[in-house]
């Protein structure tokens, strides 16, 4: 079963839930898709952690073949292209390597170079595989990363694997729930986390993904929320209280369900409630 975990804005809880999902499980693959602030490695701190390159294309320019026609420039919706001192010029960050600049070039000027847009480490704990994809500051888009990390996760063919989705309800989090068999949603039972889950519980429907709610640092039902959840009928599978032990754990990097067995009994829980019954 292939579980993404998100939550409409970031410090939800996003983390917390999904590594207690993998240590719940015991033998499980955790990929981190939040690639512009990867925080899981800080509760795994895997062993033996293996680094390589992400790399995307980049289009380069033949000044012997280019006829000035300005079709690539005119071409590029995501504005990467502009015509100076009679050569298209391309800015590197904005690309999304789409390829399409090569394609409508009358004279095959147009050729494909490689640049490096983040890097992807994988290692383990204990039984737990942990991929992490992290992006390079300054670079506009973050899904060749998050393409990367999902590719060397579910190429393991684990019988659990969690993904770790980017904050938001943006393109990044469409590509990190693709893959997935359930959608886990992590709110915060405020307006604003009403908010941000409700578009994100948007998406995921658009999808057409079976989803639940995580409720996070609940000191009470929000009754907001609660007729949110029964109107939109969004099961609430878990609500973790809110506790300064938790807190803190959080704020050492300690997994709560491999400290204290009642969470990880709950986790397990919430498992069997979202199908992994046989996990
Ligand atoms: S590859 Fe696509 S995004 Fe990049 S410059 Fe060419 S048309 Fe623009
Ligand atoms: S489409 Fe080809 S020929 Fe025209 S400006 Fe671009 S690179 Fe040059």
């Amino acid at each position: 079963m292939i579980v993404a975990v998100l939550s409409g804005k970031g410090g939800a809880g996003k983390t917390f839930a999904a590594v207690n999902l993998a240590v719940a499980a015991e033998k499980a693959v955790y990929i981190d898709c939040d690639v512009e602030e990867p925080n899981g490695r800080l509760f795994w701190r895997p062993q033996g952690v293996r680094e390589r390159a992400v790399t995307t294309a980049l289009p380069f320019f033949d000044p012997e073949k280019c006829t000035g026609c300005r079709a690539c420039v005119d071409f590029c919706r995501f504005n990467a292209l502009v015509y100076v001192k009679k050569a298209p010029m391309v800015f590197p960050e904005v690309c999304h390597a789409c390829g399409g600049c090569a394609l409508v070039c009358p004279a095959g000027a147009v050729g494909e170079q490689y640049r490096e847009v983040g890097t992807l480490e994988e290692g383990d704990r204990g039984a737990v595989h942990v991929v992490t994809g992290v992006l390079r500051t300054g670079e506009v888009s973050a899904v060749p990363v998050i393409r990367a990390a999902l590719e060397a996760g579910l190429s393991r063919r684990e019988a659990l694997t969690v993904i770790d989705s980017p904050p938001g309800s943006g393109c990044p989090v469409m590509e990190s729930v693709r893959e997935a068999d359930f959608c886990l949603l992590v709110g915060e039972p405020t307006a604003f986390g009403l908010h941000n889950l409700a578009m994100v519980h948007d998406l995921c429907r658009l999808l057409g993904k079976p989803c639940g709610l995580v409720v996070n640092r609940e000191t009470a039902p929000y009754a907001p929320l609660e007729d949110y959840c029964a109107r939109e009928h969004l099961p609430i599978l878990l609500r973790i209280p809110y506790r300064l032990q938790l807190a803190r754990w959080g704020a050492e990097g300690v997994i709560a369900g491999e400290k204290d067995p009642e969470w990880k009994a709950d986790f397990a829980r919430l498992l069997r409630q979202m199908g992994g019954g046989a996990i």
